[in-house]
């Protein structure tokens, strides 16, 4: 008896896994169509500078979405899908090309000097020629490099490929900022932080979840703070989703912040608004002065 109890056991166990494994299969094909199909789209959301009480948007994040159906698919369900088939590579770069397109005409609609930044997979950074195609993207668009911002995960630098350091380089003396996200969380090394070249850090948002109730994260959040400002370095705090997370990142120094607290992301066109509001040295466009940019 417990002999055919075991059995049927691994028969819904083998069955599981197959489900799975289809699951699986379903996912790698509807999203292979996806691009074609024009299912993504990239999200937005504000990055804001606070400062004496002040605060300004100064940039904003694309995140890509997938609309399979009407339902809107979270880019951790299906990033890792993408990378693993090779395909994230012409995914990112339309990322790249419609974030930068996107932020070129609010520039022109008067939010000039916003900051565009985009998330990189390590494959994309491994492709040969990859920064030559970025510098082709900026043309095109006419973004200026000083307002491109490409974010890039330890994880990444983990992987210690030569070719790496070179395109970071390569990308940085065109102009380009490099942001190292969700810091703190990967198989942190401080070594990175002098060996490449970067120029933001990105405090993850695990550390402000709790920051301002628990004694030890706001250790960790103070001293990743200290850290980055210690080499030069801008601090973007993600995940602020309460007043008094504000509080405690303004009173450490920390002046870049990100999170639901200003605005969840959100479409190109529901943005707007929002960064405008968030913008207060700029003006709404005349009207007219669209067409004549
Ligand atoms: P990330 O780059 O660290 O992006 C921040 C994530 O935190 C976003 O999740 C954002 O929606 C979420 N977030 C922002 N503010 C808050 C907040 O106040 N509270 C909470 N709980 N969450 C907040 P999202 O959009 O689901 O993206 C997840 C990750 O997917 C991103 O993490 C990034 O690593 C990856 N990703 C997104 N778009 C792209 C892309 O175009 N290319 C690549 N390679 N990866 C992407
Ligand atoms: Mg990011
Ligand atoms: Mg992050
Ligand atoms: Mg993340």
């Amino acid at each position: 008896r417990a002999k055919a109890f075991g059995k049927s056991q691994l028969a819904l166990y083998s069955d599981a896994l197959q489900e799975e494994a289809n699951q699986r299969l379903n996912l790698e094909n509807a999203l292979s169509e996806a691009l074609a199909q024009r299912q993504f789209e990239l999200f937005y959301q504000p990055i804001v500078q606070v400062s004496a009480g002040r605060s300004q948007v100064v940039g904003v994040e694309a995140l890509l979405r997938w609309w399979q159906g009407t339902r809107l698919v979270s880019p951790d369900e299906f990033i890792p899908v993408l990378e693993e088939s090779g395909e994230i590579v012409e995914v990112g770069e339309w990322v790249l090309q419609q974030a930068c397109t996107q932020v070129r005409q609010w520039h022109q609609q008067g939010l000039a000097g916003l900051r565009c930044s985009v998330n990189l997979s390590s494959r994309q950074l491994q492709e040969q020629g990859f920064a030559n195609r970025v510098a082709q993207i900026l043309r095109e668009t006419g973004l200026p490099p000083s307002s491109l911002v490409l974010e890039i995960t330890e994880s990444l630098l983990m992987r210690d490929v030569p070719d790496t350091l070179a395109a970071l380089r390569e990308l940085e003396s065109m102009g380009i900022r490099i942001a190292l996200d969700d810091f703190g969380t990967g198989f942190s090394s401080l070594g990175y932080l002098h060996r490449y070249p970067l120029h933001i850090i990105k405090v993850d948002k695990s550390f402000i979840t709790k920051a301002p109730d628990d004694e030890r994260l706001k250790a960790i959040s103070r001293a990743i703070i200290g850290l980055g400002r210690g080499l030069d370095m801008d601090v973007i705090a993600e995940g602020i989703e309460t007043p008094e997370q504000m509080d405690f990142l303004h009173n450490e120094g920390c002046n870049f912040v990100q999170g639901y607290w200003f605005s969840r992301p959100q479409s190109a066109l529901d943005i707007y608004p929002i960064l405008e509001q968030l913008s207060n040295q700029v003006r709404a466009p005349e009207v007219g002065s669209l067409e004549a940019a």
